[in-house]
């Protein structure tokens, strides 16, 4: 993992410098992606408050920080007000579980987070003066029939299906923090976030995705799931270069008031997909078919030009390269 936080604040190049002298407030900070963002900030000197009500994210996320001088953790639920006398120059929301199998059984915490959370979140960003980051999803272009996505596409999602606590919360997430930057000139970002994965990443019960699901199932010579036939496909981001995006986005003088893909656009069918993992890991795995789950998309894969040019940023890590990375901490 150091070897890893090394490699995202080498690609930060110069934004890792302004990051150094800042107050920076994390929501969901325990959770994956979360604490790797923590982890990045704390390394670069600035000082961070990591805000978790652990309903998703894990302690042990941030176990190796809790000792430093510019590590805060405070276990809240931000859907509740909270104040903060200290100052604060950067808020990154990224509080909301996001797991499909989360959907089906915490649909209102979802879409709390992602409306009351956010209200609350941009409310301190206001008061601070702070910018204001929001980590929005693929999933606000529903079952898209743009592929690859730009920005610009509208979107496909059905409001009443499943996966709508998640689509439509964050579909209204972005429409909060429009609404904060014309209202009030707030300075937002927003990321859409495609398809990631690496360490931390849950594997079990209702937190498991894909990728960690198929790595334990091969590691233990278990069958399989795949859901479909595996013909549905997405794009996978190893978590190294979903966070050097995040934090070029939400670091970079030139990004204010702009929503951005940040994604890898290598797409794989799951199909494939659990093939590589098994080879991978030469698992004996043997596949096996499961019904597809209510609107699982059907192809996922973004145009990522609009961060290439704006932040200077594209994926590195080659999925077997990261998939490896993966694999050993398990
Ligand atoms: N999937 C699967 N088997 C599993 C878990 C997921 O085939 O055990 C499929 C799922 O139906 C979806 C894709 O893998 O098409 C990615 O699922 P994930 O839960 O990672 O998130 P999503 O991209 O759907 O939000």
């Amino acid at each position: 993992m150091k070897k890893d936080i090394e490699e995202i604040i080498r690609n930060l190049g110069k934004i890792s410098k302004s990051i150094g002298d800042k107050n920076v407030l994390v929501t969901g900070g325990a959770g994956f992606l979360g604490s790797w963002i923590c982890e990045v900030l704390v390394e670069q000197g600035a000082k961070v408050t990591c805000l978790d009500n652990l309903a998703s994210g894990l302690e042990s996320n941030i176990s190796s920080m809790r000792d430093k001088g510019n590590f805060k953790f405070i276990e809240h639920d931000i859907t509740q007000p909270i104040f903060f006398d200290v100052p604060i120059d950067v808020v990154m929301h990224l509080a909301s579980r996001a797991s499909p199998f989360e959907f089906e059984k915490y649909p209102i915490q979802i879409l709390k987070a992602n409306t009351l959370g956010i209200w609350v979140a941009l409310g301190i960003a206001k008061e601070h003066g702070a910018r204001f980051l929001y980590t929005s999803t693929s999933e606000i272009y529903g079952d898209a029939n743009e592929i690859p996505t730009t920005e610009e596409y509208r979107g496909n999602v059905n409001p009443i299906g499943p996966r709508s606590c998640y689509d439509e919360a964050k579909r209204c997430g972005e429409s909060y923090v429009i609404a904060y930057k014309n209202q009030h000139g707030l300075d937002t970002r927003i990321a859409r976030i495609f398809n990631t994965y690496g360490p931390r990443m849950r594997a079990e019960g209702v937190y498991g995705r894909v990728i960690p699901r198929f790595v334990e199932q091969a590691l233990g010579n278990n069958p399989i799931t795949i859901f479909g036939e595996g013909t549905q496909t997405r794009s996978f981001c190893y978590v190294t270069d979903q966070v050097e995006g995040l934090l070029k986005l939400a670091f970079s003088e030139g990004a204010k008031g702009e929503v951005v893909n940040i994604g890898s656009t290598k797409e794989i069918t799951i199909l494939s997909l659990a093939k590589l993992i098994n080879e991978l890991t030469n698992s004996s795995s043997k596949m096996e078919f499961h019904p597809l789950p209510k609107d699982d998309p059907q192809r996922r894969n973004p145009d990522i030009s609009k961060a290439k040019k704006l932040l200077g940023w594209g994926p590195k890590v080659e999925l077997e390269v990261g998939l490896m990375r993966t694999i050993e901490r398990f």
